[in-house]
């Protein structure tokens, strides 16, 4: 059997699987007749998809390949060891958070020790005037740049609209595309992209918890350009749809939530941010057009941006919390004051992060590990910061390949 056929056989048993898992199938627009046939009569019984997902590696990896389709090997036999593991844990079986994060995303999480975080914090006590503790400090400093309700929609438009027009000079985006942004309440993540294929997305806000200024640009960039909607969109032209556009390689019309590709997913989405947006150009936007659009105090931008910088270190915080906590060395509460001291939260964030780990577990790599691996990956591809045309060009070509966080040889 060629490539092609394990593909759809692949795409099948995803399908599948997402009847024993409503968050496991994150986007999917390949055949309908194939959706309507996974949806009919009684979810297959997991053994069943397990021997399933054993048969199609094995002929996968004794599929002929062409010469232009070793990548696309590589990816589907590592998408393929993910859903084998995910059927696992639907199966009861517990993996330790690390060897869950190798199996699903195949890396293992530095274990980062607390003098790390303890470094960051003791910088932002610099950096953050007052009394109280760091924690405090900071949380008045973003009380003082929450964006009010009402101007939420006209900030996140303006942030969107930057975001495209920086990254249609540099990606061919589809004639179609579009991107609509919804507001929801009651989740436990803080937005959601929803790829439906054909260039459009829809972008759901989460409106629990306030919305600071430093999620406009990471929304509008992390969900949308050139983050999670340009990496659907490109992925769908270039492999999904038919030649002579794309491949026909049907494999890219599914995306399984819990496996590699999520890894590069908010990695590059994460780093996408810079990529758009990079250094003082950031902070230029944001002071001269975002601040001012959300009636806030400009001059509290420059501050604001350089808080952002140790945030990045203390990101990884989520690892060692989510870890402690789901290996069983961290109740719920000792997990949520751990994200408290180092990730800088509210009590509120906290409990909606341990909300997140319960239902995403060791997923949470994806976004700091993640972001760090594409970026050491795109450098050394001579994608610096000193040459953000080369960086461009690195990035687009990550997120419009079948690479996985193994092809990335770090
Ligand atoms: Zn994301």
């Amino acid at each position: 059997m060629a490539l092609s056929e394990w593909a759809a056989d692949y795409v099948n048993l995803v399908l599948a699987v997402g009847r024993h898992d409503p968050d496991f199938v994150d986007a999917y627009y390949g055949p309908k007749a194939w959706k309507a046939t996974a949806e009919a009569g009684a979810p297959p019984p997991l053994a069943e998809l397990q021997a399933e997902a054993a048969r199609i590696l094995a002929g996968v990896t004794a599929a002929e390949t062409q010469a232009d389709e070793a990548l696309r090997g590589d990816y589907l036999l590592g998408q393929l060891r993910a859903v084998a593991a995910h059927l696992a844990r639907l199966e009861g079986h517990r993996f330790s958070f690390d060897d869950e994060a190798e199996a699903l995303y195949q890396v293992r999480p530095p274990q980062l020790p607390e003098a790390t975080f303890e470094a960051a914090l003791a910088r932002l006590d610099r950096l953050l005037a007052g009394s109280g503790s760091v924690q405090e400090r900071y949380q008045k400093a973003r009380a003082g740049i929450l964006v009010p309700t009402e101007r939420v929609d006209a900030v996140f438009q303006a942030a969107i609209a930057e975001a495209r027009e920086r990254t249609r000079r540099h990606a061919l985006l589809p004639g179609s595309d579009h991107f609509r942004v919804e507001y929801v309440t009651g989740k436990s993540w803080s937005a959601y992209n929803w790829y439906q294929g054909g260039g459009t997305s829809v972008i759901q806000v989460n409106l629990d918890l306030p919305i600071a200024m430093d999620r406009a640009l990471d929304l509008a960039a992390h969900e949308g350009y050139p983050g999670h909607h340009v990496y659907n969109a490109l992925l769908e032209q270039r492999f999904a749809q038919a030649a002579p556009e794309g491949r026909g390689w049907v494999e890219f019309t599914i995306y399984p939530l819990f496996s590699p590709q999520s890894l590069i997913a908010e990695g590059t989405a994460n780093f996408g941010i810079e990529v758009a947006f990079p250094g003082e150009e950031r902070l230029a936007f944001e002071r001269d057009v975002l601040f001012p659009l959300a009636g806030l105090d400009p001059s509290e931008a420059e501050r604001w941006s350089r808080v952002q910088a140790e945030l990045k270190v203390l990101a990884f915080a989520d690892n060692e919390a989510a870890r402690g906590y789901l290996d069983g060395h961290l109740d719920r509460a000792q997990a949520e004051a751990f994200l408290v001291r180092y990730s800088l939260r509210t009590e509120a964030q906290a409990a909606q992060r341990l909300r997140f780990i319960d239902t995403y577990r060791s997923y949470v790599i994806n976004y700091n590990l993640g972001e760090q691996l594409v970026r050491t990956w795109v450098e050394r591809q001579g994608g610096t910061v000193a040459d953000p045309a080369r960086r461009w060009a690195v990035f687009l070509d990550l997120i419009s390949s079948p690479r996985l966080p193994r092809a990335l040889g770090l």
